[in-house]
Parts: structure tokens; sequence; C-alpha cells
């Protein structure tokens, strides 16, 4: 009897277990790609090797490679033209023999038989402003791109070149081992391109009314190509739009402009007290100890006067700069300078601004304490800002970055008024541009390659950095603003992308020149994902400390994508592969919901399905041991007192079992759930996620649970959850904060027809 009731027994269990097995194997058959989303990156990553561990950090031999530069420069500034002496020492630290060097030529994207033009397939658009038109149609190609005088080695003997377009190959005299150095020079001039009619992200402004010129200049010289374990020469052209790959090294510059000129670059002033006044030096100084705003250093007044004077006189600036990876620097009679101390891990750092009295009064109030504030963030979020200043400068339409110095957009109208838009765009690019000084200026990754390893990650701190600059200084931001209306970051920004047109969307590890939607992709999204990283999937402890491990590790140094998602991983224990997956490597979008709840109860009744059962083997129902039957309601085994009733008064067999097996002092801390509930998610979207739910009970109280993104592993269309509740549940949200960039909230929500309005009102009611 015993014996045959146990057998029973346990081929119900057996049948349940394996019906259960089956409708996994079926639901992982269905969801047929499931199994991709949770696979390791193998395949996709290189082996790990002596060069880059598997940790993510820099392997026991890797190397790179050091070009040291001296250069004279003299800006003609009449006729917009600048030359250059340079003489480059190539150090070859790689373990691989060189038979000759790869030089870049970025100013020959703008010669007359560029091929950058050629490229662009956009047709004849249907309204252009007459600018554009004549750009397009009617003007002949400007004499611009480098002329290459000579290139020669340290004895002055002719070295042999070969230019293909923006790329130049040296031939070496004799191959250089490793470990060797080489020295060679370079002469060279170019016409300098007009940076507003012509484009560009260097070149000069020209202001009609007092007849100057304001210069930013950049890719201005012959510089070396990166060798490397990962890309051998990185010479892939330069077409307009992807930036840089270039290698760290020592640079001593002196830039000759007219005497009457204000400059700034890369690198430390070395002749001071010849280039400026002595009110300069006296205002400088004391800019060095003021710590809370910035101290004017050349006046709006003095860079007025000095607009009308077009010395012909000269004066040489001399720069030194040690382990950056450029140079860049402004010039004009019409800078305006001002400056404020900012102290980074216990160093005087100095925040500097050079603008035109047009982007006043806007840039004298807030671009330098937007310097100083960035360099507290970043340094933060990374590590203590390295180098002895940052320069900020205004230049019409442009956001772009070297080392120490960026130039940067937000001009007020001539009356001095300017929008929100201005201003706020204005503070922004400033944070972007000074924030590059880490991503890729001391992080070196391949801009050319990997656009989103310093855009996106630039883009990420620099969301960070916008909100402790509001908080900084509320009296920046407008009355309607109680944060920093920051563009990109939070996750609801990024969901028109993400739900766009699919045809016109890449995966994030797309070359930059490749991609749709060029901000989106390398900006937006990549931001977006490391912000959802931080803030929902790993917690900002685990993320900030990782994050910094990967700076801190690379700094100075030159990363690929793998060693980011290695390093995340290694630094926190969070297996990060479905998200890189997801996230950069498909096109996939967000999107969970709620699709159905059943509500259970417990009885001490056999119910239809063990019934069924029982029938179907012959089996005799008294013979069963007490078991908990589960009864939805509705069904035709509830009945309205189990709605009523207690979960003892319920199940005699739980009660029994409750009582026999447990101390008085147990059940006293004994859990006691009335409300069973059988919660399906459904998940249209690609992408897996965790799912974030909240959970309304009767009394109007909240839960909010999160579901690790693995419960998505063995389907990857719907799950169901079992839920235990004492209270009941009257409300489900999926991503109640919309944290994770869903990109349809219509099916977020149960009930369904309870919209959000009408569920507050029904709220308060509960609570009155
Ligand atoms: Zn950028």
């Amino acid at each position: 009897m015993k014996t045959l009731k146990y057998y029973f027994l346990s081929i119900i269990f057996i049948s349940v277990a394996v019906s259960a097995q089956e409708n996994e194997i079926e639901e992982v058959k269905t969801g047929h790609i499931n199994n991709n989303k949770f696979k390791q990156l193998y395949d996709e990553f290189s082996t790990p090797n002596m060069y880059r561990a598997a940790s993510g950090a820099p392997g026991s031999s890797y190397y790179q490679q050091q070009a040291d530069y001296k250069m004279d420069i003299v800006l003609d500034d009449k006729n917009a033209r600048i030359s250059g002496f340079e003489t480059i020492t190539y150090t070859n630290n790689s373990p691989d023999e060189l038979k000759y060097l790869w030089v870049q030529l970025d100013q020959n994207k703008r010669a007359k038989d560029s091929k950058s033009p050629l490229i662009e397939g956009s047709g004849v658009r249907p309204v252009m402003r007459p600018g554009e038109f004549a750009a397009k149609f009617m003007k002949t190609p400007l004499e611009r791109g480098f002329n290459i005088q000579q290139v020669s080695d340290s004895n002055g003997k002719s070295l042999s070149y070969t230019i293909n377009r923006t790329m130049m190959r040296v031939e070496l005299p004799k191959p250089m081992a490793s470990g060797d150095k080489f020295s060679f020079s370079i002469k060279w001039w170019y016409n300098i391109n007009n940076h507003v009619d012509e484009d560009g992200r260097s070149g000069y402004e020209f202001f009609e009314k007092d007849g100057n010129r304001a210069y930013v200049i950049a890719q201005f010289f012959p510089r070396m190509a990166v060798y490397s374990d990962v890309e051998g020469w990185q010479n892939s052209q330069f077409w307009g739009r992807d930036e840089f790959a270039l290698p760290f090294g020592d640079y001593e510059v002196d830039i000759t402009v007219p005497a009457d000129h204000i400059l700034d670059g890369t690198g430390v002033l070395v002749n001071r007290k010849e280039v400026f006044s002595k009110e300069m030096m006296q205002r400088y100084e004391s800019a060095k100890r003021s710590y809370d705003k910035p101290v004017i250093i050349v006046s709006q007044d003095e860079a007025e006067e000095a607009e009308k004077g077009f010395s012909e006189k000269t004066k040489t600036w001399k720069f030194r700069a040690e382990n950056v990876r450029d140079f860049g620097f402004a010039t004009s009679r019409k800078f305006i300078l001002d400056m404020m101390a900012v102290k980074i891990g216990g160093k005087d750092v100095m925040a500097v601004s050079l603008y035109p009295k047009e982007g006043n009064p806007l840039w004298e109030e807030w671009s330098t304490k937007a310097v100083a504030s960035t360099l507290e963030s970043y340094s933060r979020m990374t590590f203590d800002y390295p180098y002895h200043k940052a320069i900020s400068v205004h230049a019409k339409s442009q956001g772009m970055e070297y080392p120490m110095i960026c130039w940067n957009y937000g001009r007020p109208k001539e009356d001095g008024t300017y929008s929100d838009r201005v201003k706020y765009g204005m503070m922004g690019v400033i944070i972007h541009e000074v924030g590059h000084n880490f991503f890729p200026m001391i992080v070196n990754s391949d801009e050319r390659q990997w656009t989103w390893m310093d855009e996106g990650l630039n883009t990420f701190v620099q969301y960070v950095a916008e909100q402790d600059f509001g908080k900084k200084y509320p009296d920046a931001l407008s009355p309607q603003h109680e944060n920093f209306p920051s563009d990109r970051g939070p996750a609801k920004l990024i969901v028109p992308y993400m739900g766009g047109n699919q045809d016109f969307i890449a995966p994030i590890m797309t070359k930059g020149l490749n991609t749709y939607q060029f901000g989106n992709n390398a900006y937006g999204k990549p931001a977006t994902a490391l912000n959802i990283l931080r803030e929902t999937v790993m917690g900002k402890d685990l993320f900030d400390y990782a994050f910094k491990e990967y700076s801190r590790r690379w700094m100075f140094k030159h990363p690929t994508p793998e060693d980011f998602f290695r390093t995340m991983e290694d630094a926190s224990a969070f297996d990060l592969d479905w998200f890189w997956r997801g996230w950069f490597y498909t096109t996939d979008w967000v999107d969970i919901g709620v699709k159905d709840i059943k509500k259970f109860y417990v009885s001490s009744e056999p119910n239809t399905f063990i019934k069924d059962m029982a029938k179907e083997r012959g089996a005799n129902l008294k013979s069963l041991p007490p078991l908990v039957y589960m009864v939805e309601e509705g069904s035709e085994d509830f009945k309205d007192n189990m709605k009523t009733s207690t979960l003892f008064e319920n199940s005699v067999p739980v009660k029994e079992y409750i009582m026999d097996n447990f101390t008085p002092e147990e059940q006293k801390t004994i859990k006691s759930p009335n409300f069973f509930y059988n919660i399906t998610f459904e998940k249209p979207g690609g992408l897996v996620m965790p799912i974030i739910v909240e959970y309304t009970y009767a009394d109007g109280t909240k839960k909010t649970e999160t579901y690790p993104a693995q419960i998505w592993r063995f389907n990857d269309n719907e799950v169901t959850k079992a839920i235990a509740s004492e209270k009941e549940i009257i409300n489900v949200i999926v991503d109640p904060k919309l944290e994770t960039a869903d990109i349809d909230t219509s099916n977020n929500s149960w009930p369904k027809e309870v919209k959000e309005n009408d569920f507050e009102k029904f709220k308060n009611k509960v609570k009155g």
C-alpha cells in the first residue's frame, strides 16, 4: 500500500519535472537566437598575448613607439600661410624591424586632388543656402594641402619618400632594429583654410569688421603614424570625419607670429617673460592664486586696441611638452585671455580661456569656470589630470580637442544676448572638449578605428561632469532648470535613435568613417550604454572602480576595445559579455513588457490537474499523501472563500507541516503569503536586459525588484516568475523610472487599461 502510494507520487513529480524540461527545450528551440546572446565573446576578441593580457591590462611585453618633435613654426598672417621645419626623432620600441616610416599629412585632405569630396554620395538637395550651393557646384578648389619641400636625415641628406594622399612613406637608409632611434627632418608649408567658409577642424575665422583673423591651428605638421601590436602601421587614410591615431612624444615647438598676437598652445610656455608684458605677468601671478574666479590677463579693451595694430614685428612663443600625442595652438590679436587655478590631486592646474570680444559676455563669465569644473569631475572619475593647464578657445562652430587645448562654439548675438541653447551648448561643448584630454589625449585609443572609444567614453563622463557643473554653479542654470539639461546620457534620450529605422543604424563597433547617424552611433549610444551599465546594471561603486581601473591601466598607453571590455569585467566580477555583445556588436533595441498575470490560491482539495493524472494512470486519489494544490482564480477548482481565507485555512497540509517541522520560535518569523502570481514578461526587443519591476500593493505600498539579464538565458521571448505575496498586487510596471532605454512603454504596465493618470487617482483613493 505504502509503496504503491509513493510510486504514484513519484510518477507525478517526475512527469511534472519532465514536462517542465520539455517546455524549456521547446523554448530554447523556438527562441533560436537566445544562445548567442549569452555566448562568451571569444570569437570576436583577439586572443590575449604578451602585449595585451586577458585581464584587459597591458601585457608583460607591452610596448609603444615614441615620436619626439622639434619644430620651428612661422605664421604669415598677411597671406594666411604657415610654414615649418620639424625634426622627428622616432624610437622603435617594438620587437620588429622597420624598413620605412609612415607619416600623416592630414592637410592633404584639402589638396586639389583630394578624394574626400568624391566619396560623398548625397546627391542634389532640394534646398541650399547660396554659400553651400556655390561651394558644391561653382568653386574651383583652392590651393590647399601640404607643400613638402624637403625630407632629410640628420646630416641633411635627402631621404626618398612616397606620398599616397594623406600618408607619406619615408624610406629608411637602413632598417631600424628593435630599440633603434632615427632622426629626420621635414620642411613644409601650406595655405591655411578659412574654417568657417571651407569647413575643417583647424584654420582661421576672418572678421570683416576689423580685418583680423583668429587662428585655431591643428593637424598642421606632418605627424608620425602609430605602429602597434594590433594594427602594425595605422596608415588608414584621413577622409575628414574620422579622427586620429598618434604616438606619444616630447615636443619642443617655437612659434613665430605677429608681435601683437596673443597665443597659447600645448605645453609649458618657457619664455613667458619675453612674450607677456609686465602687466600681464603681474595678473598672471595673481591668477595662480585665484581658485574661485578667473583673473583677466588681457582685457577686452586691450584686445580691441590690439585689433587696430597690425604689427610688422614678430614674437616667438616657445613651448615644451612632455608625453603628449599631438600639438595645437591658437593665436590672434583679437584674443582676450583669462585664467584661474584649480587644485587637482594637491597640485595647481591652470584653467585658461582665449576668446575674441565676439564671445562676450558669455565667455568671460563661464568658459574658465567650466574648464576648472571639468578637470575636477574627470579627475574624480579617472585619474588626476597630469598636465599643468587646460585651455578653452572660442572658435565659431568648432568643437575640437588637442592636448591641453581645445576649440569651442557658443557665440552670443551682436548685442551680447544669447539663448539658452547657445549658453548650454557652449558649456556642454567646453566640458566635452576639455574632457577629451582624458580620452583620447591621455588614454590614447585609436580614433581612426574606434570612434566610440574616445567619443563614447568621453560623452559618458561629460554627462557626469555636466551634472556636477550644474550643482556647483546653480546660477549657470536658467530658472526653469533644476539640473544641467544634458543632451546625452539619460537612457530615454537614446530611444528615438535605437527605436528608429534599422536601415540607418550600424553597431557601435563600426569604423567611424562608415557609420550612419554618427553622433548617435559613436557618442550617444555608447555614452548611454555606459550610463545604464553604471546606474542600472552594475551599480555606481562597482562600475566606478572598474572604469577608473581601465583609465589608470591605459593612461599614456594605447588601449583597444577588448582592453576596455575585459578590464570592466576583471575589476568587477560582472560577466558583461552579453551586454557588450548586445549594445556594442548589434543594433538590437530594448523592449520588455508585462504580458500576463495569473492569480493563484492554495487548496487542500485535489485540483483538476491531479484528478486528470490519477484517472489517466488508474490511481486512487484517496491513496495520495497530503499535497498543496495551486488553484487559479476563476478556474473550475476556484471557490470564493479562498479569497477571504488565510493560507492555513486554505491548506491544512501546509498548516500541519509547519506545526510539525518548525519550533514555536521559528513559527513566529515564518512568512505567510496569501496571494500567488504567475507573472509573464515578454521581450519583443532583441536586447537582453535586467527586468526592473515595480510592484504596487493594495495598501498603496510599492516594492521594486530587479531580475538580472540572465533571466532570459533559456527563453529570449518570454519568461514567467512565480511570486508569493502577503499583500495583494494591484499594479505592475516594468522599468518605472525609464532607465533601460525601452523603446515601447505601451506594454510596460499591468493592468493595461489603467493609464498613469487614472492610476494616480486610484492610488490616492486607496491612500485616502
Ligand atoms: Zn568629442
